[in-house]
């Protein structure tokens, strides 16, 4: 951990940004219902940040006073040189945090070597524990292999892990419990993530597949004490303590509690554009600061620190109408 650099990334209200997720890409091994067309079409190599470019970017806002970088993606861990990339925005001056969201694949081979690279906390979604279900969820994936990837992340030595299970009502609700019981077995966290309107699906009806984290907390109590804990990770999860153990449950509940007053984060995209709130489309292409004025720190520095400018006051979520937007999860970085 290296000293605090000073915040300089403050919006107009008043919201102090110390908190960067990149997306190093919008590919990915698996094809979840509610990220993905089955059919996506991916971007040109042309189109995307190379490894130096997003290097660059996570270097400008380390000075700029971000502390803790989230590393995302598409699946990050599928990019070509990502290990290294990760190695290198870890030992980055003022940056106190290092984590990952990684859908597991590939964590049963590079666990070890995150946990060198000094990735602190890993996010492992898992949805279900039905094998068949975990297919049709993911279109691709295969639920053994994630669970090894879980087990190499538990014994490699991370400060936290953290199961995120996206439900879907007549799809995984009735797992919650199960889900909540491997986390305690495993000795990690689990958080409950309402289901998001961006970009459309076809598989199934936003509005029908909504499950409220009121209806999870309802359901887990039924099997688990869940004592109010005050734990926080910076964001938006709501945490609760599973009595005796050690796991802890969030629920991060977009539709059912808005957390937009006390947002501290903004995300860049594998295009290179800055999305200053996930629930709406403002954004600046940083990628052509770059592009235009390579090697100009000060110019990329001062486009960051205009861009808080128009981050808006909240997000526009509605789960009921078509989603206004139109960009995926895999391209915002999730
Ligand atoms: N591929 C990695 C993974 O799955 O963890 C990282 C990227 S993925 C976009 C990050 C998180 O976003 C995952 O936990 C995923 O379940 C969640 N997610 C994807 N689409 C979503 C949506 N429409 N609403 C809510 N969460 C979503
Ligand atoms: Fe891939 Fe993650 Fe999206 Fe699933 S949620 S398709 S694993 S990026």
């Amino acid at each position: 951990m290296t000293a605090a650099v000073a915040p300089q990334l403050i919006d107009r209200f008043g919201r102090t940004v110390d908190y960067l997720r990149i997306s190093i890409t919008d590919r990915c091994d698996f094809r979840c219902v509610y990220c993905m067309a089955e059919d996506m079409v991916f971007l040109p190599r042309a189109q995307i940040l190379s490894l130096e470019e997003i290097y660059t970017l996570a270097q400008a806002f380390t000075e700029l006073g971000v502390k803790k970088i989230r590393i995302t993606g598409g699946e990050p861990l599928v990019r070509k040189g990502a290990l290294e990339l990760l190695q290198s925005i870890g030992r980055l001056h003022g940056l106190q945090e290092l984590v990952l969201t990684t859908n597991g694949s590939q964590l049963e081979s590079m666990a070890v070597a995150l946990q060198a690279a000094g990735v602190k906390r890993v996010n492992i979604s898992l949805d279900t524990l039905d094998a068949d279900k975990f297919k049709a969820i993911t279109r691709t994936g295969d639920l053994a292999q994630v669970i090894k990837g879980i087990k190499a992340a538990t014994a490699a030595g991370f400060e936290r892990i953290k199961l995120n299970a996206v439900i879907l009502k007549n799809r995984n609700h009735q797992e919650v419990c199960d889900l909540v019981g491997f986390a305690v077995e495993q000795g990690v966290d689990i958080s409950f993530i309402e289901e998001m309107p961006l970009g459309v699906v076809a598989q199934h009806n936003r509005s029908d597949a909504y499950y409220s984290s009121d209806s999870i907390k309802a359901d887990l109590a039924q099997a688990f004490a869940l004592l109010p804990s005050t734990a926080t990770t910076g964001g938006p999860s709501k945490y609760f303590q599973i009595a005796g153990t050690d796991t802890r449950v969030g629920f991060i509940s977009p539709h059912s509690t808005n957390f937009c007053s006390t947002c501290n984060r903004v995300r860049l995209t594998v295009e290179g554009r800055l999305l200053l709130c996930l629930g709406n489309e403002h954004s600046v292409d940083l990628k052509q600061v770059l592009r235009t004025s390579p090697g100009d720190g000060a110019a990329l520095q001062q486009a960051i620190i205009e861009a808080m400018q128009i981050k808006p006051e909240k997000h526009e979520f509605n789960i009921h109408e078509q989603p206004v937007i139109l960009r995926y999860m895999n391209m915002t970085g999730g």
